[in-house]
């Protein structure tokens, strides 16, 4: 017989197998368990080395060892505390007639009846001591008494579903068994491949995840390989997706004789930072294919992505086009567009020397735009009169037309929906706009890679020179903080500015406005008593918004109090102090953006984080944040703490394909990954069909309708 695909397995019911009878059926259901396939991926939790077993006599405290012991006796006992009635202590004395040893489980009553003595088994965890007597407490427990000798896996055991690591076990056994009697399990990755990355073939890499044999290294092969398999098939759909969009979409191929871009660049009062150069030419040459550009540009906050976007916006209307920008709240749009009138204010458009010149046209359209000057705006850019819009998603709005939308740039682009994102690429005329998606909050490059598979990633990886380097200080005691409110009255009396951010109510905006009004009182009555001190939250009035941060730009507020509506880009290089309450209820990336208001002047600058790491990962956070002002050296600490879960989030619609990998432990396979899987696509003849519908197992019906329906 011929070897069969992953998918002949993902139609083999487990009921088939002999071991599993009726009740097992519904029991395996109920762990997610259908199919043969479900079963072989069932992969092991961890594996007992019993080829080092080791004597109760020769343990030492402290060391992890799997022993092999009876059970002498085993009893139970219900542990104190109310309410929760059944928390339960089971302890059992076990020996292997070299020495004698207490083993201890809590809230696992049912080990009582599992381990009734005389019992053989094989306990496996760290050794403790308990006064005197060597312990194990909840140990991982092993009952087959013939693997002496073996590695031996252990499954994620469901005491519910009562599925015991033994049960998978013989299931696997005879599911692999089957396997090989009818022609084996097919291996779709060209050989060369597999050559060149030195992994072993799939059908045994599938083998010896489950029967390791008497090699811990086989085991640990065989994982290489599925884990390479894994991450192939996710790179796959992701340049798959890639190159498709680019087949069926036709964009615009921008014009690049012009010079406007150079004068801009030369009437900056600075010269460009390397990367920054290097980035613009990334930009420039896809803007000039027709293919669309969908780029995503990472930069710490203050590397300069401003020029960039600016400059890649550049280059469409220089060819006669128009460009937009996008940003998420009306504050930052506001910010942008004086900002961004500012860095254009002598330029005109028209070649060096061209007879009719003109100013450059900027145009800031939010929902506060008034409705006639609205219209003279909308006008303007069906008319192709704006050469430049600044907006939020207004700019998405039915009646507004460009009549030749080139360039879009999406400042932030988390918090636009996906939706909102075609709609504004649909705005283009003749042509799918380029897009570029600016992002402060750098995500590692593999994660990106995954999360943004689609997108090509461009990184600003250096800061502009000059930045004086913010020292960041974590007060946790009384009298540290009271130091810091001393130093914010210092800086005010230098002449600097501060910011002081309120504690974040995630469940409630109401709360959180309370809860920063009344800081405010606190601070105006107390730390703060006779400087000038404003107030921003998500329920001031717009008016009163803009007001507040004019005052706070002309140097008419000392101190501004704020929520973390403040969170991205506001820019005032004379504040040189933020201070942030209660910390460690934000995020590394949060805090890392609210840091990055200060340090934007030549004054030195300083963030202090106040209150208590509540949790230890609180903790962690916040002395990443003092250790560290690299943006991406922070993202690394973050995807640590909180795993890619959250990162992956939105895109783990389909069946998920990471069980054995992690865009955390195996950043290198996810590289070499992404590499074999261009040259698969690539190649002339196309990826291998196998491994494309292997792919396509994995895709969410959306996706696979995307891709291959269309
Ligand atoms: P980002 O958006 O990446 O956080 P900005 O574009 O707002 O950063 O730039 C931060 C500051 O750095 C701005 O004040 C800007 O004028 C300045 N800047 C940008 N590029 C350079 C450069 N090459 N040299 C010096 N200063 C620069
Ligand atoms: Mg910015």
């Amino acid at each position: 017989m011929d070897p069969r695909p992953l998918r002949a397995l993902t139609r083999i019911d487990v009921a088939r197998l002999d071991g599993v009878g009726p009740k097992r059926v519904e029991a395996l259901r109920s762990v997610g368990i259908e199919t043969v396939f479900d079963l072989l991926t069932h992969y092991p939790r961890r594996y007992i080395d019993r080829t080092k077993e080791a004597q109760i006599r020769d343990l030492h405290v402290g060391e992890v060892a799997s022993v092999l012991a009876r059970v002498d006796r085993i009893s139970s006992r219900p542990l104190g505390g109310r309410g929760r009635g059944r928390r339960v202590m089971v302890e059992a004395f076990v020996s292997d007639g070299s020495g004698r040893m207490k083993v201890t489980f809590f809230n696992q009553a049912w080990r009582e009846k599992q381990l009734t003595p005389g019992t053989e088994a094989v306990f496996w965890g760290k050794i403790e001591d308990f006064r005197g007597t060597k312990q194990l407490t909840n140990p991982v427990v092993d009952l087959v008494g013939d693997q002496t000798g073996q590695v031996v896996p252990v499954y994620p055991q469901s005491e519910k579903a009562r599925i015991t690591t033994q049960d998978v076990r013989r299931w696997v056994a005879e599911a692999l068994e089957r396997l090989d009697g009818t022609g084996g399990l097919l291996d779709p990755v060209p050989e060369e491949v597999l050559d060149r990355l030195d992994l072993i073939e799939r059908g045994e890499a599938m083998r010896l995840v489950h029967v390791p044999g008497d090699s811990v290294a086989a085991y640990e092969v065989a994982r290489k390989r599925l884990i390479f398999d894994e991450l192939l098939r996710l790179q796959l759909a992701l340049v798959l997706r890639k190159r498709h969009l680019e087949r069926t979409t036709v964009g615009v191929a921008h014009d690049r004789s012009g010079d406007l871009v150079r004068r801009f660049h030369d009437a900056l009062p600075y010269p460009l930072t390397g990367a920054q150069r290097r980035v613009i030419a990334e930009i420039e040459a896809d803007l000039s294919h027709p293919v669309p550009m969908h780029r995503l540009l990472q930069g710490d906050v203050g590397a300069g992505k401003t020029v960039v976007a600016v400059s890649a916006m550049l280059v469409a209307v220089q060819g006669g086009h128009q460009a937009a920008l996008m940003a998420p709240t009306e504050v930052l749009a506001e910010q942008h567009a004086l900002g961004i009138r500012e860095l254009l204010a002598d330029l005109r458009v028209g070649d060096e020397g061209a007879l009719f010149d003109r100013p450059l046209r900027v145009e800031l359209l939010t929902n506060r735009v008034p409705a006639g000057r609205r219209r003279e705006i909308t006008e303007g850019l069906a008319a192709g009169e704006v050469d430049i819009a600044i907006g939020t998603h207004a700019l998405l709005s039915a009646d507004v037309g460009f009549r030749s939308l080139g360039v879009v740039v999406i400042d932030e682009q988390h918090r636009f929906g996906v939706e909102q994102r075609a709609a504004l690429r649909d705005k283009g005329a003749g042509g799918v706009p380029d897009v570029l998606v600016m992002t402060a909050t750098p995500i590692p490059r593999t994660a990106a890679m995954t999360v943004y598979g689609d997108l090509d990633v461009s990184i600003l990886d250096e800061l502009p020179p000059g930045r004086t380097p913010i020292i960041t200080t974590w007060a946790r005691s009384e009298q540290e903080q009271a130091a810091v409110w001393e130093e914010v009255r210092r800086e005010v009396a230098d002449g600097r500015q501060a910011y002081v951010v309120c504690p974040l109510v995630e469940e409630s905006e109401k709360l959180e406005v309370s809860s920063a009004t009344e800081t405010w009182q606190q601070l105006r009555a107390g730390e703060l008593e006779g400087l000038r001190v404003g107030l921003l939250h998500g329920r001031v009035a717009p008016a009163e918004k803009e007001e507040t941060m004019r005052l706070f730009r002309e140097g008419r507020l000392d101190v501004l109090v704020a929520t973390t509506v403040i969170e991205v880009g506001v820019d005032v290089p004379n504040a040189t102090v933020m201070v942030i309450l209660d910390a460690d209820r934000f995020g590394i990336a949060q805090l890392h953006q609210l840091r990055g208001r200060v340090g934007r002047g030549a004054h030195r600058s300083s963030c202090h984080l106040l209150g208590e790491g509540a949790t230890e990962d609180g903790e962690r956070r916040l002395e990443a944040l003092v250790r560290t002002t690299d943006g991406f050296e922070l993202a690394e600490v973050d995807l640590d703490l909180r795993g890619e879960g959250t990162i992956l989030g939105a895109r783990q619609k389909g069946r998920n394909d990471l069980k054995l990998a992690s865009l955390r432990d195996h950043r290198e396979v996810v590289d070499v990954a992404r590499q074999i899987a261009f040259e698969l696509v690539d190649a002339p003849g196309g990826p291998p069909e196998d491994l494309v519908d292997e792919v396509r197992l994995f895709l969410d019906e959306d996706e696979e309708q995307f891709l291959f329906k269309s």
